[in-house]
């Protein structure tokens, strides 16, 4: 078989692990292995969508994959048809010497990270480790459930590191490609070349980067080699970051020697963003791709996808697709984000959002919706926009700030203007406490 096809068989089967079913299907099933270009696989997609999508968004799982692989080729470039012969006269170049950088995704970056209340921690001793790394925070212990950006902020010190400092002897691995090296190293017998090159590899590093430690779950033996790798490192005052699902002290199947290493450094979490900083991490992604989407639809999928950012940054990648494939230049009515979303949220039972209310106020004022949200001063409009405030406030209890900010307002004293002025018209006049009553109706049966 040709060696093109063989790589990209065996980086399939590893993609597969990674995403679901539905997206391999969709995105890889399609495509064709061509050529090896230097140290990168050539593939070809059948449309342009491709392409983009498997750039944007199923790199990081492409690079992982082929981390996996322990080949010389370091990334995938997707093609089209029509840029097939471009590629004619190209020739592989093997045993290129491995170069740091490609250990670290270029996206996780410091600069691309949204800092909140979930993160600010982690993200403050992070940066801390990258500019003096091995004084501050040693080992640095980071660990908070899945997809709340452990492994971007291992990745944004590893490519800050680098970049002051390219020669830096520096290594990244995920605890599985851990365990198989140890594995590796371990099948012939214990003193074989092959263990010299495992303890070499790490023991002689600057900065060790262990992901998802938590999966040394049964690994006696790596466990073993972890303690005196980490000993190595730590006492020759070398760099050690590690990440896990959960604090060191609940890792019960760790030694205890290795849990206590864990903690002498400093330990710190990664929790579930707030709907600021989903609403932020919405914003920076939108603005990135360079795709269009109205404030409010942003506050839609920030109110309806509160698991984690894995999962919100997928809910903004599906929609920029389906707008991509029916050519909808920018996402600006909630129809296009509820079809798209159908299956991530539960778009029949309206939960409580603010576009809910503003709906409900628009309906009973018989006023449109975008003058609610708009500038318009007349009496009226003024009027119905201040009790759609009041009511976000009041029944959402969301931020003042976040409230200016969805109906165009700079800054928040409007808001507890208006908040103060609404409340105080409740109590002293039927007429408006009636209306409130009745919008706030409308809303529930929703
Ligand atoms: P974990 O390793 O904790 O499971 P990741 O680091 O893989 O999570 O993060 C999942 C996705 O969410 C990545 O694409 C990452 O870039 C993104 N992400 C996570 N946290 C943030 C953040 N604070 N700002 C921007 N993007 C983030
Ligand atoms: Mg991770």
């Amino acid at each position: 078989m040709e060696e093109s096809k063989k790589i990209w068989n065996a980086l399939l089967s590893e993609i597969a692990t990674r995403i679901s079913t539905v997206s391999y299907e969709m995105w890889f099933s399609k495509i064709e292995p061509l050529t090896i270009s230097y140290n990168k696989l050539v593939v070809v997609a059948p449309l342009r969508n491709y392409k983009a999508m498997l750039a944007k968004e199923y790199h990081n799982d492409i690079l992982f994959a082929l981390a996996q692989l322990n080949t010389y080729i370091n990334d995938v470039i997707v093609i089209t048809p029509d840029e097939k012969s471009d590629y004619d006269h190209v020739q592989p170049v093997k045993e290129i010497e491995s170069d740091a950088s490609m250990l670290f995704n270029s996206n996780y970056t410091f600069d691309t990270f949204v800092v909140g209340t979930s993160n600010q921690i982690a993200y403050a001793a992070a940066q801390a480790v990258a500019k003096d790394p091995g004084n501050l925070h040693n080992p640095l212990f980071i660990y908070g459930g899945v997809g709340l950006g452990k492994t971007h902020i291992m990745h944004a010190i590893g490519n800050y590191i680098l970049h002051d400092n390219p020669r830096a002897n520096i290594c990244y691995v995920t605890t599985e490609q851990f365990v198989n090296d140890f594995v590796e190293s371990i099948k012939n017998n214990k003193d074989s070349e092959q263990n010299r090159k495992f303890r070499d590899k790490y023991r002689k590093l600057d900065v060790f980067f262990l992901d998802d430690v938590q999966f040394l779950i049964g690994k006696t033996g790596t466990q073993e080699a972890l303690f005196h790798t980490f000993n190595d490192l730590y006492q020759t005052g070398k760099q050690i970051v590690i990440s896990s699902d959960r604090h060191p002290k609940e890792l019960s199947f760790l030694e205890e020697r290795l849990r206590s290493r864990f903690q002498c450094g400093l330990t710190c979490d990664v929790t579930h963003p707030d709907i600021e900083t989903r609403i932020a991490i919405l914003q920076k992604k939108a603005y990135s791709k360079k795709f269009n989407i109205s404030q409010a639809l942003i506050y839609f999928i920030a109110e309806k996808i509160d698991s984690n950012i894995r999962e919100l940054e997928g809910a903004l990648s599906k929609v920029i697709f389906y707008c991509q494939l029916y050519n909808i230049e920018s996402a600006d009515s909630i129809d296009i984000v509820k079809t798209a979303l159908k299956d991530d949220i539960d778009v029949t039972s309206h939960a409580l959002s603010i576009d809910t209310i503003v709906e409900a106020t628009s309906e009973y004022f018989n006023i449109p919706k975008n003058e609610i949200v708009g500038k318009k001063k007349m009496k009226n409009i003024v009027f119905a926009r201040q009790i759609a405030i009041y009511l976000t406030n009041d029944m959402l209890g969301l931020p003042l700030a976040t409230i200016g900010r969805y109906f165009g307002y700079g800054d928040h004293t409007t808001i507890i203007y208006t908040r103060n002025k609404i409340a105080e018209m409740e109590k002293k006049d039927t007429l408006t406490a009636m209306q409130i009553r009745d919008i706030k109706n409308i809303v529930e049966k929703r």
